[in-house]
């Protein structure tokens, strides 16, 4: 496996990988890799001829007040599962060579960074799509892999591509959880027991929402009461958002038509985690 940390060296492998029209794959990661991370190396592997992986803790999109830098870090292992997947290419950039002195070029998707997440971190989803155009510009591969853990960036990330033209497809991959349901995450490791405990009730939420949905509910309120509920009264957990949106626009639905997504945001005390599921009307789909 190659570590390369030097954008124009990275950009010469990818030129030199595609004057021998090998199809190149990339995931985009922030690092302290768990099994979530490395479900999509492994079906990256399955889709392309080379793997790119990048790690890099992007802080354009990371608010003043927010865990920049106390974010986990362990190259070492991360090097090592890497390498254990079948990683070609690890691409570990530094903040200096993304943004040096002078930098002031950004990217802006307008209404699907408005709300939601975007909300709560203004800014975000700028620093997001800026950092992901500049990766696939120097990687330039022919598939994306994003997770729908992040759902709101997963569709901010295909807005911009099909906006700018790119020819490169974004696959969207479901959400690894733990055994108990917590959907897998590098901030899960800032939860004290407690904390992780309370965490649950994301994931109870949405099996909540998806019974409900199964036992024909199709109503916005009910739906959004009953998460509510559960999570207001999990001690240590407060809602930063709950909302039922339509999956491609982002838009808040008064009720479930077809397909709909629940998208949450809680803080379990300091710790603010995302998770959500998609809700059919049809579909009998469980809670990934
Ligand atoms: P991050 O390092 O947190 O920026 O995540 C890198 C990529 O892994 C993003 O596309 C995330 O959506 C994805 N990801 C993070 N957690 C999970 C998970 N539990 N299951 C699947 N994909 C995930």
């Amino acid at each position: 496996m190659e570590i390369i940390s030097d954008p124009q060296e990275m950009q010469s492998l990818a030129r030199q990988w595609r004057g021998q029209e090998l199809k190149v794959v990339l995931v985009p990661t922030m690092g302290f890799f768990h099994p979530g991370h490395l479900s999509l190396m492994e079906y990256g592997r399955t889709i392309g001829d080379r793997l790119v992986v990048s790690l890099f803790v992007n802080p354009a999109q990371f608010g003043p007040q927010e865990d920049l830098g106390r974010y986990p870090r362990d190259l070492d292992r991360d090097v090592r599962l890497a390498r254990e997947v079948g990683v070609d290419c690890l691409y570990t950039p530094e903040a200096e060579a993304m943004y040096p002195p002078g930098y002031q070029t950004f990217v802006e998707v307008e209404s699907l960074s408005g709300g939601l997440c975007g909300a709560s971190r203004p800014g975000h989803f700028r620093g997001v799509a800026t950092v992901v155009l500049k990766l696939l510009h120097q990687v330039s591969p022919g598939v994306a892999v994003f997770g729908e853990k992040d759902y709101q960036q997963l569709m901010v990330v295909k807005q911009m591509v099909a906006d700018m033209d790119l020819p490169i497809k974004i696959a969207g991959r479901p959400i690894n959880r733990e055994p108990d349901g917590l959907a897998m995450s590098s901030r899960n490791t800032y939860l004290n027991p407690e904390g992780r405990a309370a965490a649950l009730c994301l994931y109870r939420a949405l099996l909540a929402a998806r019974d409900l949905v199964a036992a024909g509910v199709k109503s916005r309120e009910p739906i959004l009461a009953a998460v509510r509920q559960i999570i207001d009264a999990t001690p240590g957990a407060r809602i930063d958002y709950v909302a039922l949106v339509d999956p491609a626009t982002l838009k808040e639905v008064g009720a479930i038509r077809g397909e709909a997504r629940l998208l949450l945001a809680v803080w379990v005390n300091k710790t603010r985690l995302i998770d959500n599921t998609l809700l059919s009307e049809t579909r009998l789909c469980c809670v990934q």
